[in-house]
């Protein structure tokens, strides 16, 4: 049996009952590593050394009598924009590529404290910028299932590392689909929580109205158990929410009859690959069969919120990335004054893709165009989330593909930018709206590659989601299939 292949839930029982160790998992997750890295490259940072050590002492706390933790030993990959005190921290950019943070993000505490074993930084597009992970730094990740595909983006390296095994789980940000889209190319499950669900404090910063962390799995079993242990007020993050975190794993009891859920007739668009839509259709039967009932919705400005999205994430990001000058911390190029190593640090340390949003973010906020671009945005932002809410009047979650493609080409979108942002435009609404939304796997195209379905829920109602997504995944089988590496 190979430990690495097997689920949080799975292990969670084996690991309790001390028929394994967190050591020899440990070090069948980095055999795993070793043998498909070369392939994938999922990391940035494997932590081979600290992981044993966190493997050997979560051994030692099965060996009390406490209560563990469900994460207990069990090795968790970190998308490589979480603060981990003393691991280097990239974000994938030359302007972080030295920096060693002082302390842990919350998550990464929290993490810590149920006695996790981190793997290793994974790999993303810069900045989190990015839907394919093709705009890091350090080299791009591939696809497990077909190497010559993207794994999706920006959560690509945590993506792929989780469908290849080399890591139970793992944690992403989404701020315009960064987990559910790389979820679906990859054929796991991805959940961006509520905003304000999970603490942002230690995440490096992209469009902080829109950034939030969020679980990728081999399953919803584990997706539940990630979110009970990472969800929850902080108050170091003044933007998270002080609701309770309810038990998510009690409500994966398979019985949704009487549940809702609208199809949003705006999601069926041109140019999307004819093998979503059918997968997506089928997968809507499956549902019904379940007893869940179907209605067709309508969200009338679903056609605007690329647009919407990429004027206030590039604002956003403008502003957050001004603290990158070369001073501070990070890169610092050889310069004759202040001036120009403000501009040789950045010219040197971003990338192009990131450059192009600090230019059009601060374009957008320029004194002559705030009104007509960031004003107009916002207002139609409100129109977004104000589609949902009426939305909701009628039904209890939303049902739609997850991204209109499956992988694409490495290298095929990368010299045209409005594609890439293209394939953002079934997730970035959810983001605009603040809303819950999972990624879950629901069939394969001809190519044999992994096709998402998304389910979109009420503020703060994960838990529907996941009773959904559950009763979904146990009516189907897609979600045990592994990629043949
Ligand atoms: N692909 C989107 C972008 O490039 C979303 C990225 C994200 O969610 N971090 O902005």
């Amino acid at each position: 049996m190979n430990l690495h292949s097997l689920t949080l839930h799975e292990l969670n029982g084996k690991l309790k009952r001390h028929e394994i160790s967190s050591e020899e998992l440990t070090e069948s997750v980095f055999r795993r590593i070793s043998a498909t890295e070369e392939k994938v490259h999922s990391y940035i940072t494997p932590c081979y050394e600290t992981a044993l050590r966190e493997a050997r002492k979560a051994d030692e706390r099965f060996k009390t009598r406490e209560k563990w933790s469900s994460l207990l030993g069990i090795p968790i990959a970190l998308k490589d924009i979480f603060l981990t005190q003393g691991v280097l921290t990239t974000c994938a950019s030359k302007i972080l590529g030295n920096f060693v943070p002082p302390y842990d993000s919350t998550t990464v505490k929290k993490l810590k404290e149920a006695g996790a074993v981190t793997t290793g930084k994974t790999n993303l597009d810069e900045f989190a910028m990015g839907s394919s992970t093709e705009n890091s730094a350090f080299g791009i990740t591939r696809n497990p299932w077909k190497l010559d595909r993207v794994p999706g983006g920006s959560s690509g390296g945590s993506a792929a590392a989780v469908a290849a095994d080399q890591c139970i789980t793992a944690l992403g940000t989404d701020t315009g689909g960064s987990v559910r889209q790389p979820a679906a190319c990859c054929g796991i499950v991805g959940l961006k929580p509520t905003y304000g669900r999970i603490s942002r404090f230690g995440i490096i910063a992209f469009a902080s109205s829109l950034d939030q962390v969020g679980p990728l799995t081999k399953d919803v079993t584990d997706c539940a158990l990630m979110l009970e242990e990472i969800a929850g007020y902080d108050p170091l993050d003044s933007t998270s929410i002080d609701v309770p975190v309810p038990s998510y794993t009690s409500y994966l009891n398979g019985d949704v009859k009487g549940l809702r859920v609208g199809i949003p007739k705006e999601y069926f668009i041109q140019g999307m690959q004819a093998e979503v839509e059918q997968a997506l259709k089928e997968g809507i039967q499956v549902l019904e069969k379940t007893g869940i009932g179907v209605e067709e919705i309508s969200l009338p400005h679903t056609e605007y919120a690329v647009a919407v999205y990429y004027i206030i994430a590039t604002a956003e990001a403008s502003s957050n990335l001004a603290r990158y000058d070369g001073m501070k911390y990070g890169y610092r190029a050889p310069a004759k004054d202040l001036t120009e190593t403000y501009m040789k640090s950045r010219e040197q340390g971003f990338g192009p893709e990131v450059k192009r949003r600090i230019m059009l973010g601060t374009y957008a906020l320029s004194a002559g165009y705030y009104d007509a671009y960031y004003l107009k945005a916002q207002k139609v932002r409100a129109l977004i989330k104000k589609d949902f809410e009426d939305a909701f009047r009628k039904c209890d979650a939303i049902i739609t593909a997850t991204a209109p493609t499956t992988a694409f080409k490495i290298g095929e979108k990368t010299l045209d930018p409005l594609q890439m942002y293209l394939s953002d435009i079934f997730t970035v609404p959810t983001n605009l709206a603040g809303l819950p939304g999972l990624s879950l796997p629901c069939g394969f195209d001809s190519e044999g590659l992994p096709i998402g379905m998304q389910i979109i829920g009420k503020h703060f109602d994960e838990a529907t989601i996941l009773r959904i997504a559950f009763a979904y995944e146990q009516a189907t089988e897609w979600h045990k299939r592994k990629p043949n590496l």
